[in-house]
């Protein structure tokens, strides 16, 4: 007899298995095949399928001076809503986390109001020592300025002291100074620079919403081991052509042309990690010309509607939300195994709705798939045993913990 037993379909080895999990304790204690006995048993409907709590490595939840655009209450359980059981906090904030005081009043700030799991990083501006003191989960560093401002001037060497793996934002400053609309070129360019940083320092490097056709072939290329690279839902959705329909969706790096997009969507199989640079402003500010999209609450929805389309698998979705980020960044006890937490994405691939922004916990109350009907359904979130999200609603309190990153 087991406190909690889960019933229904759930993925093993790039399988769909039907059976049981039992759990103790908010851990895995036992996959079945066959049927668990337990105190509390949640039984999936047939289209329904319990993925590993899918995570995103790229989210900015603003908050500190910015609460009107987010704070990590209202991030966090847009997270649970998307499906998502645990986030990378992005430090270009304000004020940013450049020090490792900034870094403690965001760990404090997390472990009272976050309501998923997360990851915290730390930006890199010749700070070294603090970078070093700080002990963050991950490092983060602008080669050319985006929102925040904020870029490395020395990014080699901001590259070589950080102390686990550095995330960039690979747009190239003389480029886009001169070019407001950012082309193509400055991303490849960054891209260049940050691959041939990499060839030198050997060190762990994640290349953020790679979203050229230059930029993806130039990593694929290189192809080093110690490189990773994310690609967001809206670089594999939409194009320039909607941007030019929709001011709303402005964008660092901006949305490209369609053979950009295909080039992504033509190496699909090699991209590490889907992420969704969730990106949160108010409509004024947007209106005043700020970059960036919300998308915790769509991607992973946009991803089973694609996978009903047929042009990718649940196992993609898993493998780019769930298995690369825990790989990439060095992530301990989540694997779905006897002895790990008991998280979980539960899907409903059959169920069909509409995107209604003002349905949404994210402030930012707008979103580029509005009035977009989808198939496929974030219908439940599991986190350590507990049901915290179901059919639309957050339950419970913020019980979020810090991810054991061991790399670093
Ligand atoms: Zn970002």
């Amino acid at each position: 007899m087991y406190e909690l037993v889960l019933k229904g379909k759930f993925i093993l080895n790039r399988g769909i298995i039907e059976g049981s999990i039992g759990i103790e304790d908010g851990l895995i204690k036992r996959i079945s095949i066959g049927s668990l006995e337990g105190d509390a048993v949640i039984s999936l409907d047939r289209g329904q399928v319990f993925l590993p709590g899918l995570i995103d490595t790229h989210v900015h939840l603003r908050d500190f001076e910015e609460k009107k655009k987010e704070n990590v209450e209202s991030g966090t359980k847009a997270a649970l809503h998307g499906g998502i059981t645990a986030i990378f906090d992005m430090p270009n904030t304000t004020p940013p986390v450049i020090d490792s005081m900034t870094f403690e009043k965001r760990l404090k700030l997390f472990r009272r109001k976050a309501y998923t799991d997360y990851a915290l990083g730390f930006l890199m501006k010749s700070n070294c020592n603090e970078a070093k003191k700080a002990k963050a989960d991950f490092y983060k560093a602008f080669m050319g300025a985006s929102t925040g401002g904020i870029y490395s001037e020395n990014f080699e060497v901001d590259y070589a002291c950080s102390p686990g793996v550095l995330s960039i934002h690979a747009e190239d400053p003389k480029i886009i100074q001169g070019n407001p609309e950012r082309p193509p070129e400055a991303e490849v360019r960054a891209i260049e620079l940050g691959l041939s940083a990499a060839k030198k320092l050997k060190k762990p490097l994640n290349i953020c919403h790679v979203s050229t056709h230059g930029g993806i072939k130039a990593i694929l290329q290189e192809d080093l081991p110690w490189v990773n690279f994310e690609v967001t839902p809206h670089h594999l959705f939409l194009t320039k052509k909607d941007y030019e329909k929709n001011p709303l969706l402005k964008v660092y790096p901006p949305l490209r042309e369609e053979s950009d997009r295909r080039a992504l969507w033509e190496n699909f199989s090699k991209i590490p990690i889907i992420a969704s640079d969730h990106a949160p402003h108010t409509i004024e500010d947007k209106e005043k010309g700020s970059a960036g999209i919300p998308g915790l609450e769509t991607e992973v929805a946009l991803l089973l509607d694609a996978v009903n389309r047929g042009l990718i698998s649940v196992f993609d979705v898993v493998e780019k939300m769930h298995e690369n980020p825990l790989r990439v960044f060095g992530i301990i006890g989540r694997d779905f195994e006897v002895g790990n937490e008991a998280t979980f994405t539960v899907v409903d691939l059959r169920k069909e709705w509409t995107v209604k922004p003002e349905e949404f916990y994210t402030k930012a109350k707008w979103s580029p798939w509005e009035g977009r009907k989808l198939k496929g359904k974030v219908v439940m979130t599991v986190l350590r045993g507990r049901v915290v999200m179901e059919d639309d609603e957050i339950v419970g309190k913020p019980e979020g913990v810090r991810l054991n990153v061991q790399r670093g």
